[in-house]
């Protein structure tokens, strides 16, 4: 909110209080006086004894009670002329008993029936006050009237205690009640004569000469700024209605430059946001606003060829997407490789040992002469050959990109070939494997290798989720359920912790040290999984360990 705004705010809650205590004040003693004129002795004194000063006595005396009960300032009876009869003031100096204030407009307007309602400097007084008059009826009609007044000089102090300017005019502008003493009763407009003359004439303001304020008022981006004796004020009026009256808040213009300039080094970093988020959003409902425009405009031949040119970026996009996806899958697989390669050249290591001996013992076996036992010694290294070839076989499936080819796969073809590649690690962690597969064939549609590559990703994590496990077990169930064929790897690893889990996918995300693990693993698989219309989603198990469970929609063949 801004400054301004903000005191606009302010200064409406403020005026709406000040009205609201100002009411009160005045609401409280409204119906005192038609109270009063049916007092049975107030009726009596306008009646029969105006001449009985023991009896006016009586009165003045009940009506000082009542006003000392009411906490009102002075309570009072006139009769039809303006004499005052008995007052609640009768023991004091300035008791009004004896005076005539026919000239009031209070006591004119309860003649005519009316309640009066009036705001005057006391003559005798000097005490400003707020006189409310109702006229009390004979037999013969109005026979005189009942007035209260109340003093709003304890409301002004308030006012002024309160440290803020705030003050009422009335309808002549002259400024009646005010939290500044040098202010009252003076005008903020000029007065002609003749209205001078009837304010004098009811002795309004006493002996005040009701000279004009330096007063000036100009609007301002929206807001009042009144000048008086040269000090700016930001000015909000509020209109008193049923008195004619208008109440005045008024908020000095140094002190706005002052808040503005506190609040200014406070919130500019707050501004430039909302400054920059505001220009965003206009920027973007400008666009917005054109482009609806180019439409209307029937410039839609334009936007058409705009459309294109987004729509050919997005097939770019989309390509180069692809590419880089497939670009992963080809990191993945070389990642794979790398974290392979150890062991199968240990795999390998092996039947090398092995053919070199039996070489060795055939070559013997040659310089003996034994010619037929020559035959099972090459039996064995033509058996170890075979079976290095189809080790570097399936390193060779692995180092090709193959585009994926949707095609009936077999899912325990698949399988079997990942944990063929696995099982050299399977045996030397130690890791007890177990496979739960039902005897008939479970087809989906896809592409071997690529499923080949998820199931070997996944088996070799769990083997590295389960390093630093005693008890490694490794478990792979796959089974037929509904229309869909439910692979799940379940091992007895470190689990996975509840900060992770979102992140699995994330390409590069890996919580293993950066010799072993490229983080890639998981977020190719679930390309491919999504390629093959399948999802992935992984759990702890109950019993400890982390469960993948992927599902694949079962191939059904279609008959053409
Ligand atoms: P990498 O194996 O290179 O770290 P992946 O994408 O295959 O990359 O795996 C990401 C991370 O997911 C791993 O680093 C590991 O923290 C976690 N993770 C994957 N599988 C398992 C599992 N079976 N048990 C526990 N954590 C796992």
């Amino acid at each position: 909110m801004s400054t301004a705004q903000e005191l606009r705010e302010t200064a409406k809650e403020r005026l709406s209080l000040y009205q609201g205590t100002l009411t009160g004040a005045l609401e409280k003693y409204r119906y005192l006086p038609f109270v009063l004129a049916g007092n049975e002795d107030i009726k009596q004194l306008l009646t029969t004894s105006q001449n009985d000063p023991y009896f006016s006595d009586t009165v003045s005396r009940s009506l000082a009670a009542t006003n000392n009960k009411a906490e009102s300032n002075v309570l009072y009876v006139m009769d039809s002329k303006g004499n005052t009869l008995a007052s609640s003031n009768w023991t004091e100096e300035n008791s009004f008993v004896g005076h005539n204030y026919s000239f009031r407009p209070y006591f004119t307007d309860a003649m005519q029936g009316k309640e009066g309602r009036f705001f005057a400097i006391g003559t005798v007084s000097g005490i400003p006050g707020f006189y409310m008059s109702h006229p009390v009826y004979g037999k013969s009609g109005i026979i005189g009237v009942v007035i209260v007044k109340v003093n709003l000089a304890p409301l002004q102090r308030q006012w002024r205690d309160g440290g803020e300017t705030v003050f009422i005019s009335d309808q002549n502008s002259v400024v009646f009640l005010s939290s500044r003493d040098d202010w009252l009763y003076k005008t903020l407009n000029p007065i002609s004569d003749e209205r001078m003359q009837q304010i004098q004439s009811v002795k309004q303001y006493g002996n005040s000469s009701l000279e004009q304020l330096a007063f000036r008022s100009s609007k301002l981006a929206g807001e009042t700024i009144t000048e008086i004796n040269k000090k700016k004020f930001l000015e909000t009026i509020w209109e008193i209605s049923n008195q004619n009256w208008n109440l005045h808040y008024l908020f000095p213009v140094d002190l706005i430059k002052e808040r503005q300039r506190t609040t200014t080094t406070i919130g500019a970093v707050l501004l430039i946001t909302i400054l920059v988020a505001a220009l965003f959003v206009r920027e973007r409902r400008q666009k917005q606003i054109s482009s609806r425009r180019a439409l209307e405009a029937e410039k839609i031949q334009i936007i058409n060829q705009q459309l294109e040119i987004e729509i050919d970026e997005h097939r770019r996009t989309e390509k180069e997407l692809r590419s880089a996806q497939d670009g992963l899958v080809q990191a993945g697989k070389l990642a794979a490789l790398g974290q392979m390669s150890a062991a199968i050249a240990h795999e390998i290591n092996q039947p090398i040992a092995a053919m070199r001996t039996f070489v060795a013992s055939a070559r013997l076996l040659l310089q003996r002469g034994r010619i037929e036992e020559l035959d099972n010694s090459l039996q064995n290294v033509s058996s170890l050959t075979e079976r290095m070839g189809s080790i570097t076989g399936q390193l060779k499936t692995f180092a090709r990109k193959a585009p994926i080819k949707l095609e009936p796969v077999e899912i325990k073809q698949a399988i079997s070939r990942a944990i063929a590649l696995i099982q050299p690690l399977i045996e030397s962690e130690n890791v007890d494997f177990n496979i739960d597969i039902p005897d008939s064939p479970l087809y989906v549609e896809g592409d071997e290798i690529r499923l080949e590559q998820v199931f070997v990703n996944l088996l070799r994590n769990a083997i590295d989720a389960m390093e630093t496990i005693d008890k490694k077990r490794l478990d792979v169930f796959i089974e037929q359920k509904n229309s869909n064929v439910i692979i799940r790897v379940r091992d007895t690893g470190t689990g996975l912790d509840d900060t992770i889990i979102d992140q699995l996918y994330d390409p590069f995300f890996t919580t293993k040290s950066n010799s072993e693990g490229l983080g890639l693993g998981l977020s190719i698989s679930y390309g491919i999984v999504q390629d093959l219309k399948g999802s992935i989603e992984a759990t702890n198990h109950s019993n400890g360990g982390a469960e993948f469970l992927i599902t694949f929609p079962s191939y059904k063949k279609t008959t053409d």
